[in-house]
């Protein structure tokens, strides 16, 4: 029987700077495959859209992985307990070796453990490479020998490996002999539903886009980064999130498009590198605490708050219908499209939590299952740090003015009217607060009165500090 190699895409959905295609080709002929878990998706919230995406850049991947002659066989799987059922269907075409990058999320994990032990008994090797991050997690220790829990130390630290040792970006591989295969499976993924359209995914688009943006907005990113009526970011967190480019990729092209640039401080070039380098704290963070993936606070004592957890509030909150332009525009364009800006990811996880007082982890599912972007990390990351619950999180008395955030942000209601048709025609003195007007009359009064709302906050945080204390005296 002839033997070949497997590489198993999975949150890695590129042929560029893909070291498990890479090694797999350098050993001999070689297969890949994706897999589609749809009930572990489902369990794990994603989003329909995200899924959608996936769906649009595998079957790209298949045509660019047809280019070098590695048929990618895709198979509908249901859940993780079923991957080694899905892996016997594949050992009688001759597997050496499966080749894998590395996912960091506990049940991915315990998923790819089962598997390997598995493979093992049956002769097959299992390789596996953790390139998720610039650098890998675990070998980032401060002065105590323990992850880092404040960004700033962790970037400083992390600049100082970059400037030592720089990014290594892989080539695409060389087209290999075609290879002919018993098993039908090479067929285009099922489902989907199209609402990713807006996204392209094939691979010189996707790099065109990076491209674009280090060639002409990463110098005014410092600057116009926070205002969502603009396109002033980079959109990449989609293709980042599934791995349809690198990390690597996008520093290597920032240091070609930026040079000098990327050295001076505030420059767009190190803001926007800076962004980065959070992608890779939160994912270092979650390897050294993966209980979070149990969504517990980072700091314990938060755990005693007492969330009032209104439902009527929550819907309002989901549908955009609070009575607060900024909030309303940022969750309508999430529901719509998938995306939002980060500034108002900021504004209306702060909301949700120190306004309405809901629970975090309701807003950091909801977003996980509507986001086309959704990264376990990254949001887990994004809300308890609005929360005030996680590492180098906002302080808890850090409340945003729903109102002063539009004002500074939006300050001439453009995303506002885009969003929200009710006040298009509302004139810029009334857009960021219209209930003084009879004219808005069709958009929902304030759900809640934010002064007396911050004032609840401030009493819960101290009550569960309280509680810390008080339980820290008796043990
Ligand atoms: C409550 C909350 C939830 C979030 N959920 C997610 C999520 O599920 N997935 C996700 O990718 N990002 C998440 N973020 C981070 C951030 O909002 C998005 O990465 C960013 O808006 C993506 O837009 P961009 O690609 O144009 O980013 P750019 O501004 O161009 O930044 C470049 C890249 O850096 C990374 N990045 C930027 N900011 C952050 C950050 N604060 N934390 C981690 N990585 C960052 C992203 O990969 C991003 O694509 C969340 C932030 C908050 C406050």
């Amino acid at each position: 029987m002839p033997v070949v190699q497997l590489v198993w895409f999975r949150s890695d959905l590129r042929v560029y700077d893909n070291a498990a295609l890479t090694e797999a080709m350098a050993q001999g002929p070689t297969i890949a495959l994706f897999v589609a878990f749809r009930q572990s998706w489902y369990q794990h919230d994603m989003a329909p859209v995200k899924q959608d995406l996936i769906r649009r850049r595998v079957q790209a991947l298949q045509q660019e992985l047809a280019g070098l002659n590695v048929p990618l066989l895709l198979v509908e799987g249901n859940s993780y307990q079923d991957v080694q059922s899905v892996f016997e269907q594949l050992l009688p075409l001759g597997i050496a070796r499966v080749y894998t990058e590395v996912e960091y999320e506990l049940r991915e994990r315990r998923r790819d453990q089962v598997l390997k032990d598995w493979l093992a008994v049956r002769g097959v090797a299992w390789w596996q490479c953790d390139r998720q991050c610039v650098f890998v997690p675990g070998s980032f220790v401060n002065g105590s020998g323990a992850m880092y829990q404040v960004y700033t130390p962790f970037k400083k630290r992390w600049l100082q490996r970059f400037a030592e040792q720089g990014v290594q970006v892989l080539a695409k591989p060389k087209p290999q002999a075609p290879v002919v295969l018993d098993l039908p499976l090479v067929t285009p993924m099922q489902g989907g539903n199209n609402s990713s359209a807006d996204w392209p995914v094939q691979q010189d688009d996707v790099m065109q886009q990076l491209r674009h943006f280090c060639q002409q907005q990463v110098q005014d990113y410092q600057k116009l980064r926070d205002l969502p009526a603009l396109d002033a970011t980079s959109r990449l967190s989609p293709y980042l999130a599934i791995g349809a480019i690198s990390v690597r990729q996008c520093i290597a092209r920032l240091q070609v498009e930026a040079g000098a640039d990327l050295q001076q401080a505030n420059s767009g070039a190190s803001v926007w590198l800076s962004e980065l380098i959070w992608r890779d704290f939160y994912k270092h963070v979650l390897v050294a605490w993966p209980d979070l993936i149990k969504h517990q606070p980072f700091q314990t004592d938060t755990a005693a708050i007492r969330w009032h957890n209104d439902e009527t509030l929550f819907q309002a909150w989901c549908d955009g219908t609070t009575g607060y332009p900024l909030v309303d525009a940022a969750m309508r364009q999430l529901n719509q499209t998938g995306w939002m800006h980060n500034r108002l990811r900021m504004v209306v996880a702060s909301f949700l939590v120190k306004d309405l007082h809901i629970d975090w982890r309701w807003g950091e599912r909801y977003f996980m299952s509507r986001l086309i972007d959704g990264d376990f990390a990254a949001n887990n990351g994004g809300w308890q740090w609005a929360a005030s619950t996680g590492t180098d999180a906002a302080p808890y008395f850090r409340i945003f003015n729903p109102v002063t955030q539009s004002e500074r942000f939006d300050p001439d209601g453009i995303f506002i009217r885009n969003w929200v048709p009710e006040l298009a025609r509302l004139p810029n003195q009334h857009i960021h607060w219209p209930h003084k007007l009879p004219m808005s009359k069709e958009y929902p009064g304030a759900v809640v009165d934010h002064a007396k709302a911050r004032q609840v906050t401030l009493e819960l945080f101290r009550h569960a500090r309280q509680q810390g204390e008080k339980s820290d005296e008796s043990t």
